[in-house]
């Protein structure tokens, strides 16, 4: 692994570590700074870990997701923090200005930076960098970064249940993005005794009532077929955020159904958010939707799944 020496050099006493990674975090986001975190505090660094906006509630039972700052809420202790650390780990993402403002604070100071990430197209904003487009999940990543800098087994099951959250969520329960080296990592989670059973449990099996009713709103009165194109699109607008109480969290997945129509090939997501129109896009195959979600709207991720958002009306939006 290239620069794992001079990591393992800057790592080998304590220091102020910030940990930061994309707004509205999901399942890989939360589980890689959380391992991170765990991992370096156990060898004795001060860490923070830091997300623009807030986590959905269904990763509140992760381990020590209460110190994550969130800079939307409040940014001064954030900011505090930002002046005396000395290393930044940024994971999940890979340009600052997905990260808005918190992405102006890290920017601001030269510190020793470490890019964990599996996005398209990196900018170069680390010292050390582990970009890999085929990786399932910046998990998967975070899990090799760990035990090859330890040159040993990961064994802490705090940060097994946190790099298998993110590998579960990422690969949407082993659909995409598998590999030999995936499967393998997981059976190590499994061999040193993660209870992966539950962990599904707990992020899929716990929905309220309004969760199934939103879905089948979306379903039955919110979706449109477009045959001649093979895309399908949901679309949600304010009134529906108030009716169905959408929080955050509560539309993740629901994109996901309509790539089970044989004759969709492209499935898009719209809701009407408070300032911009977010928009979710998802693909099979060989079809990219990260060319459209970056060339159209300021956006980007992967090949078949890729997000972004237009400030223009929900009418205009094209
Ligand atoms: P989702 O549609 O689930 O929000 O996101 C799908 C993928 O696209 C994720 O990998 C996410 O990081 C990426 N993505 C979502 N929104 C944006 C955005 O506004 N900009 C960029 N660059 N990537 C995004
Ligand atoms: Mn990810």
């Amino acid at each position: 692994m290239q620069g794992i020496e001079e990591v393992r050099s800057i790592l080998a006493n304590p220091k102020n570590i910030i940990i930061t990674s994309h707004r509205n975090p999901d399942g890989d986001a939360i589980g890689s700074s959380l391992a991170m975190s765990r991992w370096l505090k156990k060898r004795g660094h001060r860490v923070m870990v830091a997300f623009p906006s807030e986590y959905p509630a269904i990763y509140e039972w992760m381990p020590d997701i209460e110190d994550i700052q969130i800079f939307d809420v409040d940014p001064e202790p954030i900011e505090d923090f930002c002046k005396h650390a000395e290393v930044s780990v940024i994971l999940d993402y890979n340009s600052l200005d997905r990260i808005d403002k918190l992405g102006e604070l890290l920017g601001n100071r030269q510190r020793y930076t470490i890019l964990i990430d599996h996005h398209l197209y990196p900018d170069p904003i680390g010292d050390f960098i582990l970009s890999d487009t085929s990786a399932s999940s910046t998990c998967e990543l975070v899990h090799r970064f760990i035990e090859v800098h330890d040159g040993a087994t990961m064994t802490d099951l705090s940060i097994a249940a946190c790099i298998y959250t993110g590998i579960l969520t990422d690969t949407g329960s082993f659909q995409y993005s598998t590999s030999p080296a995936l499967f393998r990592t997981v059976a190590s989670l499994q061999e040193i005794g993660l209870e992966t059973n539950s962990i599904h449990d707990r992020i899929f099996n716990t929905l309220e009532e309004k969760n199934l009713r939103l879905l089948g709103h979306c379903l039955a009165n919110r979706m449109e077929i477009i045959d001649d194109y093979k895309t399908g699109i949901i679309f949600l607008n304010k009134h529906d955020f108030q009716v169905y109480d959408i929080q955050r969290g509560d539309t993740e997945g629901i994109v996901n159904y309509l790539l089970r129509l044989q004759n969709v090939h492209m499935a898009i997501f719209i809701r009407q958010q408070p300032t911009i129109i977010k928009i979710s896009f998802r693909s099979k195959g060989d079809f990219s939707v990260e060319e459209i979600a970056k060339t159209y709207f300021n956006g980007g991720g992967h090949r078949n799944a890729s997000g972004g958002y237009s400030k223009s009306s929900l009418a205009a939006t094209p």
